[in-house]
């Protein structure tokens, strides 16, 4: 994020006689707004909205396809009117800002109804234009469908009035719900996805729930596959195929929508966003610049990156007013926690997955944990997976992923709440959450979390990883499968030797010589019989998530 020379504001300074312009008038654009009506009330704020609603709902669009939100009225949070009678706000919808006079500060705005230009003079300039659907090169994509405004959205439901059959391109987050949505509304639906993987912020092994979850509800899958042309009623992927397509939606992803302030000289960076210093100014100081558009710091590492959310963004509109106002705040870097429902699965994520650690270079120790949602013997207990990447050398937290039907959501967010504080991995061991049987566990999942990055990072016990193990046979090392007999008949690793748990102090003599990993379905009862054999002179590592993690991490290499 580049730092501009800015000329220091005392608060205040601005307070009375304002006129504030903000374009874009959904999630950071009327954070914005709103917040700086609540501290200035003489200022004169003016929102523009090219499309024909403000403060809509985005993230409730694809529930509406699918009829899960009835009611369309039920995603328009917000009009012209309620926002001019509440917080005096001058709210003009259907009008485009298409022009920004940086010399004279003015904003050229044109009415979409009547096609008319007019000015609006600001001391204060705020972008929130957010982003804009990716749209690729191949013949036929006129046809194809996105999801990001109401009128969008229309266009959808009537699409979905006389269609059987839809492909979704994409399997981000907006893509998998409205894959889901369509399904729920009868329509034999395909989705492609170009990578091996659909929600690109997980791990393999943590996305293999998620493939499992949209084939058995009856979504075609199609990984590793691209769309190379849309047809009348069909589109050809790479494969050769022809799959049929009443419906074809584009959801390959958003980039910043620039256009109105690359062409006013405002600097934009290496990833495409506008670039703004920590006052969330873009280098023209009376211009700040939110949301989408914007390129953000990476909590991490600092580099300017795109994390395309509602709570960045509102968090961020929000800020943009305290510092118009003359407040001292700054904007502060992002961790990028997120969510999504997937067909009743819960997958949300924080920080930086493992693929991105490694693709920098960075050292990190992995923890997978199995837990249950609640106390087992409570009713509804729901699995769940959860993997932890720390830092070895500062036990920093450094990312987080959750799957599952429940609590996914609660462990995330206190993880990403732990991340902000700066408590490090082992201090989740400590962290004091509240527990009844049907909320959590005495020990919770990230409780659990900790204890196992303490046991770890003080050298009480070593793990190995999944996609480890066949390298680690291959130079010797002895797999010991402590399940049960049953279990170990059910399906287990090539070349592993069940010995089960309660029988390794009495079957030492057993187990093989040389170095051995241990394990068990999720790494609980793999954990005493390392210590047990630790304690008998041998050289243990434990399979970090056991069985479990192995066969989800197999299934993503398939
Ligand atoms: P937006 O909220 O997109 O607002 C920008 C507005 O600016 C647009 O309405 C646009 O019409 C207007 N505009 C642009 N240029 C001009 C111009 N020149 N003149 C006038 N107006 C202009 N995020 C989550 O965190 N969780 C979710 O569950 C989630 N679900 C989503 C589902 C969908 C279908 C979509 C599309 C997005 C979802 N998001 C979700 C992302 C979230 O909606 C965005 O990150 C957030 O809205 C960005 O806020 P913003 O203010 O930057 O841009």
């Amino acid at each position: 994020m580049t730092c501009f020379i800015i000329q220091h504001i005392p608060p205040g300074v601005y307070a009375g006689l304002m006129n504030i312009v903000i374009i874009g008038g959904v999630a950071g654009g009327m954070s914005a707004a709103t917040r700086l009506r609540r501290l200035d009330e003489s200022a004169t704020i003016t929102v523009v909205e090219r499309s024909g609603h403000v403060s809509f709902a985005n993230c409730g669009l694809p529930y509406h396809v699918g009829g899960v939100i009835p009611e369309r009225s039920a995603l328009l949070l917000q009009t012209p009117e309620a926002l001019r009678a509440r917080f005096e706000l001058d709210v003009r919808v259907q009008t485009e800002a298409v022009r920004i006079d940086r010399d004279r500060r003015v904003v050229v705005v044109r009415s979409l109804m009547g096609g008319s230009e007019s000015e609006l003079p600001y001391d204060a300039l705020v972008l929130a234009p957010g982003a804009r659907p990716v749209r690729p090169a191949i013949p036929g994509i006129e046809r194809a469908l996105a999801l990001r405004s109401v009128e969008d959205t229309d266009a959808m439901v009537a699409a979905v009035g006389g269609a059987r059959t839809a492909v979704v391109v994409g399997g981000g987050f907006i893509g998998v719900e409205t894959a889901e949505n369509l399904l729920h509304r009868g329509l034999a639906v395909t989705l492609v996805e170009a990578t091996p993987q659909v929600m690109a912020p997980l791990d393999p092994e943590m996305g293999a729930p998620v493939h499992a979850a949209l084939r058995e509800a009856g979504i075609d899958l199609r990984l590793s596959a691209s769309v190379t042309a849309i047809g009348e009623r069909d589109v050809e992927l790479s494969t050769g195929e022809r799959v049929p397509a009443d419906l074809v939606v584009a959801a390959i992803g958003v980039r910043p929508d620039t256009g109105l302030a690359q062409a006013a000289g405002l600097e934009i960076g290496a990833r495409g966003g506008i670039v703004v210093d920590d006052h969330l100014r873009t280098s023209d100081p009376a211009i700040y610049a939110v949301g989408d558009a914007v390129e953000k710091a990476d909590a991490l590492d600092g580099s300017p990156v795109l994390v395309p959310l509602a709570n960045t963004a509102n968090l961020q509109g929000r800020r943009v007013a305290d510092l118009i106002a003359g407040r001292d705040v700054r904007d502060r870097p992002v961790l990028g926690t997120a969510i999504v429902g997937v067909l009743g699965l819960q997958v949300a994520t924080v920080g930086w997955n493992e693929k991105r650690l490694v693709a920098a270079g960075r050292a990190h120790r992995v923890i997978h944990t199995h837990p249950l949602s609640h106390a087992g013997y409570y009713p509804g207990a729901q699995g769940l997976a959860l993997k932890l990447l720390v830092d070895p050398g500062t036990d920093a937290i450094l990312g987080a992923q959750a799957v599952g039907r429940d609590g996914a959501d609660k462990r995330i967010d206190v993880i990403a709440t732990a991340m902000r504080g700066g408590l490090t991995a082992s201090d989740l061991a400590e962290l004091e959450l509240a527990y009844a049987p049907q909320f959590g566990s005495a020990k919770d999942p990230v409780n659990m979390l900790g204890f196992v990055d303490e046991n770890l990072a003080s050298g009480l016990t070593d793990s190995i990883q999944w996609h480890e193990v066949e390298d680690a046979q291959r130079d010797g090392v002895t797999v010991v499968d402590v399940r049960t007999p049953e279990e170990f008949a059910a399906g287990a690793i090539p070349g592993a030797v069940n010995v089960p748990v309660d029988e390794v102090r009495d079957r030492l003599d057993e187990v093989p010589e040389g170095d051995l990993v241990v394990h068990c379905a999720v790494g609980v009862r793999a954990h005493l019989a390392t210590r047990i054999l630790q304690a008998s002179g041998r050289s243990v590592r434990n399979l970090d998530g056991g069985y479990r993690t192995w066969v989800a991490g197999m299934a993503s290499r398939s």
